[in-house]
């Protein structure tokens, strides 16, 4: 019971924690791009097109990695449970004693465990060989389109905060108004991180925000270089 609790906090922590990265990877790219652009001396339409082409081309970069790495590992899943199946058929004793070990090293009896063993066995062997042995369950397995539909969309709705504030902007306010937002947001983002995860905000708003600033400052010193080059 505890247990189950406690597999479901860090499953919510992981989805949450990978909402945020990808939220803060559109806030810090698109308001850095626009800050350079705008540095530059571009006008707010030609700062804004920019801007929705970085939110545009990162979500779909964010969608592009994350279902190759989940892939990977969907793929890795599959031939460990294609593996695990074809042992079942040619060894089934040394299976039916390895999920009683399984059991017995969780704290059962060793009378108990075999019985376990046996009957979850007969229901359905490969189901506790999944999820006993290579700890694969509906909840952790790994899905390459939600995958990479969530973090395309995380990053979407970062960088349409930073959107927003060019669009808001009145010319000539462009980069300050995109640090304040960028910065306010990265720091509201990091305190939400941290109340989801337990730990205290401080810390993370501090690295988000110095590696924000960072950004945005090195963008904007690029834009100022090129725009008076260009
Ligand atoms: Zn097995």
């Amino acid at each position: 019971m505890a247990h189950g609790r406690e597999r479901h906090a860090g499953e919510r922590i992981n989805w949450l924690r990978a909402a945020v990265l990808g939220a803060n990877d559109g806030i810090v790219s698109t308001s850095s791009l626009v800050i350079g652009v705008a540095a530059a001396g571009a006008d707010k339409s030609a700062v804004l097109l920019a801007g929705v082409a970085g939110l545009v081309a990162g979500a779909m970069s964010m969608a592009a990695g994350e279902y190759v790495s989940v892939s990977s590992q969907s793929d890795a899943e599959k031939a460990d449970l294609k593996r695990e199946a074809a042992e079942l058929k040619t060894d089934p004793e040394f299976e039916l004693n390895e999920l009683t070990q399984i059991y017995e090293s969780r704290g059962l009896d060793s009378n108990l465990a075999r019985q376990v063993a046996e009957q979850l066995t007969t229901k359905d062997a490969l189901a506790a060989h999944a999820r006993d042995e290579l700890g694969i369950n509906e909840l952790t397995r790994a899905r390459p389109l939600q995958a990479a539909l969530s973090s395309a969309w995380s990053f979407g709705a970062g960088a349409l905060i930073s959107l927003l504030a060019v669009s808001f902007a009145p010319q000539g306010f462009i980069e300050i108004v995109s640090v304040v937002t960028a910065l306010a947001a990265l720091a509201l983002l990091g305190a939400l991180a941290a109340a989801g995860g337990g730990a205290s905000p401080a810390r993370p708003i501090i690295r988000i925000v110095f590696w924000g600033a960072a950004a945005m400052a090195a963008t904007a010193i690029a834009g100022r270089l090129f725009g008076a080059v260009g």
